[in-house]
């Protein structure tokens, strides 16, 4: 049963009275009407055949795109969650029941049953990593049949005249109208279902296809109302993972939108109270949920295959979990910096592909990016040669290269500069981390130069200042070649020599790159 369903409920417009008061019962008067002449329509058939065809996979277009829900209706979705958080629990005490019948009827028996395709395993309800499956369910597939067809694989049952063949009509006809249950469960079939009612390849077909249209029309007209700040959107799930940690207490509430990025979103909230004692939820919070539309995320992965920390883990995974794998890996590189004193938000916790962290800002006002913010000249200077710093803590402390370092990604706060965004960062001996590291040179270098920073250093002064390499190549062509150069040598080191860590010695000094 699809908890959504559930959920719109108390949208739906007045209903008997028994509807009213049943939480559950008004689900039905979503229906959609449809008349004769609408089925039969030759030119509607021919649009939704098309329909068919470009789009094979309806639910994972559903889940990819939809429905979303927006950063401004906070108080009516809520309802939503609440009713999805009921159906979790309806859906785990039905389960708990199933499970309880199944262990009486077997008892002690060497043979059991197992009522295991009952269960409503419900999307949301396990923690674990294993249930991310769903985004490729077919559960709803109106076009697979339940139940194996009882027609042998040779197409026949009986002998001589009495054959019947997987196409006679009476089977056939009851097959249809059974497999009119798989239609959404907003489509109406009527009882036919109930009767020996027997519909033609022809009368099916025509319907499966109008049920099916149907289905996303209504998903197309969901999706519209609640797109209409589709930037600010997240889907239904990690509402629910925000619900979640409002719901325990771990933040009061969360206010709105601070970013919207192609590859995330920012909320900003305010910290509740932390469930343990020795950890402090910071008063404001910043929540980075990374987009599970999976898209944006394919430009991106020469930062995460071949970082060795992640690349045995990277060929085996779908892409959500890949997704949060981003997470994850912002979450380790602001814990590096945290350690090594870097201005950095401090992770409070990071939930799949939800990474709650320390609010750069106050009062629900984010700090400036360094590109918006016009500082004096001795505060430039001041930035300037923090901004340094930093990068050399970075890559010889934490053993990291931001990889997208520029004013974009530093904030102003507190008369200093802070270092954001960092799940992209890799470790230098990356095989493109100098060409990282350099790029992040050039985009600083610039910046402070056109600021009127005179003692701003170039480039690849910058870089050589910040790998302690030393790179004597006096224009950028050669340098950059000098760069490559070098990640070849370390990648032939590392093919020869199986590790990475051979170029670092154990107490974190930064590579060595000439043997
Ligand atoms: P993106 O990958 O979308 O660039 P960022 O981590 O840079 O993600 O976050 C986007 C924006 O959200 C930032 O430019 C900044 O304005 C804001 N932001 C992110 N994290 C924080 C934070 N911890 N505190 C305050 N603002 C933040
Ligand atoms: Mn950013």
């Amino acid at each position: 049963m699809d908890p959504v369903g559930v959920a719109a409920a108390p949208d739906a417009g007045p209903g008997p009275a028994w509807q009213s008061k049943c939480p559950w019962g008004a689900s039905n008067t979503t229906s959609i009407s449809c008349s004769l002449a609408d089925v039969m329509s030759e030119q509607l058939a021919k649009e939704l055949q098309l329909e068919e065809e470009n789009a094979a996979f309806p639910e994972v277009v559903a889940v990819a795109e939809g429905p979303f829900i927006t950063g401004e209706n906070i108080d009516t979705s809520s309802d939503l969650m609440l009713a999805q958080m009921l159906q979790m629990e309806f859906d785990r005490e039905y389960d708990a029941q199933l499970r309880r019948e199944e262990k009486k009827i077997n008892g002690d028996s060497k043979v059991s049953i197992s009522f295991e395709n009952f269960r409503k395993v419900h999307p949301y309800d396990s923690d674990s990593s294993e249930d991310e499956v769903d985004w490729q369910d077919t559960r709803h597939d109106p076009y697979r049949a339940d139940k194996p067809t009882t027609t042998p694989r040779k197409g026949f049952i009986g002998k001589g005249k009495d054959i019947t063949t997987k196409h006679d009509e009476v089977v056939c006809g009851r097959k249809n109208t059974a497999r009119m249950e798989n239609f959404a469960p907003e489509f109406q079939v009527g009882d036919g279902i109930g009767m020996d009612l027997k519909l033609s390849n022809q009368v099916f077909n025509a319907l499966k296809q109008h049920a099916y249209s149907e289905e996303r029309r209504s998903a197309r007209l969901h999706e519209k109302k609640e797109h209409s700040t589709a930037e600010k959107a997240v889907d239904p799930k990690t509402r629910l993972l925000l619900y979640k940690m409002v719901n325990a207490g771990m933040l009061e509430t969360i206010t709105g939108c601070i970013s919207t990025g192609k590859e995330s979103v920012v909320f900003h909230a305010y910290g509740g109270k932390s469930a343990t004692e020795d950890k402090v939820i910071p008063p404001e919070c910043a929540i980075k949920v990374f987009k599970t539309t999976l898209n944006e995320f394919k430009n991106r992965d020469k930062y995460i295959k071949d970082d060795y920390r992640f690349k045995d883990r990277f060929s085996k995974l779908n892409p959500r979990k890949i997704i949060r794998m981003w997470a994850e890996k912002e979450m380790h590189n602001l814990t590096r910096m945290q350690n090594a004193g870097i201005p950095c938000p401090q992770v409070v916790i990071l939930k799949k592909h939800v990474l709650v962290m320390s609010f750069i800002g106050q009062d629900q006002v984010p700090a400036p990016k360094l590109k918006d913010v016009t500082l004096s000249s001795e505060d430039m200077k001041k930035a300037y040669y923090q901004i340094l710093n930093m990068m050399q803590q970075l890559y010889k402390e934490c053993n990291l290269v931001h990889a997208d370092l520029s004013e974009y990604n530093m904030l102003w706060h507190d008369g200093k500069v802070w270092l954001i965004d960092v799940s992209q960062s890799v470790e230098p001996t990356h095989p493109h981390g100098l060409e990282f590291l350099f790029r992040d040179c050039r985009n600083v270098s610039q910046f402070f130069q056109k600021g009127g920073v005179a003692e701003a250093l170039n480039e690849r002064e910058l870089f050589n200042a910040v790998s302690g390499l030393n790179i004597t190549a006096d224009n950028e062509v050669d340098f950059q070649a000098e760069i490559e150069a070098l990640e070849k040598m370390n990648e032939d080191h590392v093919q020869n020599h199986g590790k990475k860590l051979s170029m670092f010695s154990s107490d974190g000094d930064p590579p060595i790159y000439d043997e």
